[in-house]
């Protein structure tokens, strides 16, 4: 089986790219959106449009029943979720494979389970994944975070079970942190997650975040496709993503890939999914695991030459995986920027009218935007506007192909992060890759 039309439920660059994916499969088209969305570029470019809701997300693009009513009015055989919004919701997942709607993602039970960190912790455990040394449940109180703590050794990070987007983590450095961190990422978890329950693990002091890329279909083949390495983060949000990472070679990217490859075939994890770690002294610590497309995956596409967001609906549809372990090649460097409409020094979103937009081209050059001449950037949603990934035959040349390629970017006249990644490029530190998770944040810090 193969679709005949998918809804994406989802908006931005994310919706624009699995359109085009849906596009070279023959697969027809359905955009859903808010109506702060309608002259947006994945409506116009769909093959059939419904307008869910508000702008709010709540209103629109997290709006279930607006979303299933959708898909029944026009037929759609799959939904995709994209990248955040409902794409790790297991609910969402259950609601519309009951539609008899397949979920373009895995199956809901494991969305659920690697969704909850504690559990998530748990299952990698079994899995024979390494862990960041931590508590094995839910911190209840404060006496039980003292013992907790002692025992696992300061520094150490209180986490939102129900986690995303670095929101719910705090560090306690001593003892006498430890209560108004726990206070806080408890207060914060509930406020975000609407779920209070937190865990602690070792706070790293200078590791790297090191993610592997994996990939199963319903026959049980499993697949990993690398290590993308997102280590330049703000508030434990990644900026600039490069594949391969700088830090390691051959025989650990063999090691680590075949560890995360190994555990998704136990699972039965179907479609793709990303394996995050932290990486110090040579020794690789499971964090979490992304159920869905990562925003980085192009970095990905571009060192192995596959689709994967094709890859991903054709092992919906019931396919095998179109290729083998050993078909993966690693072919020279990519990088990506992430270019969010915020001020690159305050990063306060920065929404508005785009009156120009240039985008820059040439060889290895990819640019995956809902941007044109015209749009108007809502202020309702995150405020990444544009993916520049840059591929080239090694990371030096990758590097100064990005650098000009940023020259040559115009998004005008809102504020963009361009300037930042400007500056971080020219850095002896990105030059030489010797970056850790702390080190943009560190030199913000000392340059306002
Ligand atoms: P989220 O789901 O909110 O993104 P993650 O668990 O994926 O949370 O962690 C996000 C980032 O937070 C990591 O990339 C890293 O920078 C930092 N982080 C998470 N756990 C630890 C830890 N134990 N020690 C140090 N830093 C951590």
């Amino acid at each position: 089986m193969v679709f005949k039309k998918i809804l994406i439920a989802n908006r931005g660059d994310v919706a624009l790219r699995v359109l085009r994916a849906c596009k070279e499969l023959n697969i027809q088209t359905v955009a859903i959106h808010s109506t702060a969305d309608s002259e947006a570029m994945h409506v116009r470019l769909a093959d059939e449009t419904v307008c869910i809701g508000g702008p709010s997300s709540s209103e629109s693009y997290l709006n279930i029943p607006a979303i299933i009513t959708a898909a029944q009015l026009v037929g759609a055989d799959a939904i995709h979720p994209g990248v955040g919004f409902l794409s790790e919701n297991s609910d969402f997942a259950e609601i519309v494979e009951a539609h008899n709607i397949v979920f373009i993602g895995p199956k809901a039970d494991h969305i659920k389970c690697m969704g909850d960190k504690i559990q998530a912790k748990i299952t990698a455990k079994e899995l024979g994944i390494p862990l960041v040394p931590g508590s094995k449940s839910d911190i209840v109180d404060f006496k039980n975070a003292l013992i907790e703590a002692k025992e696992i050794g300061y520094p150490v990070l209180i986490k939102a079970a129900s986690g995303g987007g670095g929101r719910g983590m705090k560090v306690a450095m001593s003892e006498k942190d430890l209560e108004a961190a726990f206070t806080s990422a408890k207060s914060e978890a509930k406020a975000a997650f609407g779920d209070d329950r937190v865990y602690m693990e070792r706070y790293l002091q200078k590791p790297r975040h090191i993610e592997v890329q994996i990939i199963g279909d319903k026959f049980g083949n499993t697949v990993h496709l690398g290590e993308r390495e997102c280590s330049i983060q703000r508030r434990h949000q990644k900026v600039i993503e490069e594949a391969p990472s700088p830090a390691i070679d051959q025989t650990t990217r063999d090691k680590i890939g075949n560890i995360a490859s190994l555990a998704v075939a136990k699972m039965g994890y179907l479609g793709l999914g990303t394996i995050e770690f932290l990486y110090e002294d040579g020794q690789f610590f499971f964090i979490e695991m992304n159920t869905r497309l990562q925003v980085e995956h192009p970095i990905t596409e571009a060192i192995t030459g596959i689709d994967l967001v094709k890859e991903q609906i054709m092992i919906a549809a019931g396919q095998p995986i179109s290729f083998k372990q050993d078909d993966v090649k690693f072919n020279g460097h990519a990088i990506e920027c992430r270019i969010n409409a915020e001020d690159p020094k305050t990063f306060i979103p920065s929404p508005g009218k785009i009156t120009q937009f240039h985008s820059p081209c040439g060889l290895g050059i990819r640019i995956e935007s809902c941007v044109y001449s015209g749009y108007v950037v809502p202020p309702y949603y995150d405020s990444l506007i544009a993916k520049l990934i840059v591929h080239a035959s090694d990371r030096e040349q990758c590097i100064l192909r990005l650098k000009q390629a940023l020259k040559e970017i115009v998004i005008e006249p809102i504020s963009t992060t361009i300037d930042l990644h400007k500056d971080i490029l020219e850095t002896s530190v990105m030059k030489d890759g010797s970056y850790d998770i702390r080190w943009l944040e560190n030199k913000l810090l000392n340059n306002n």
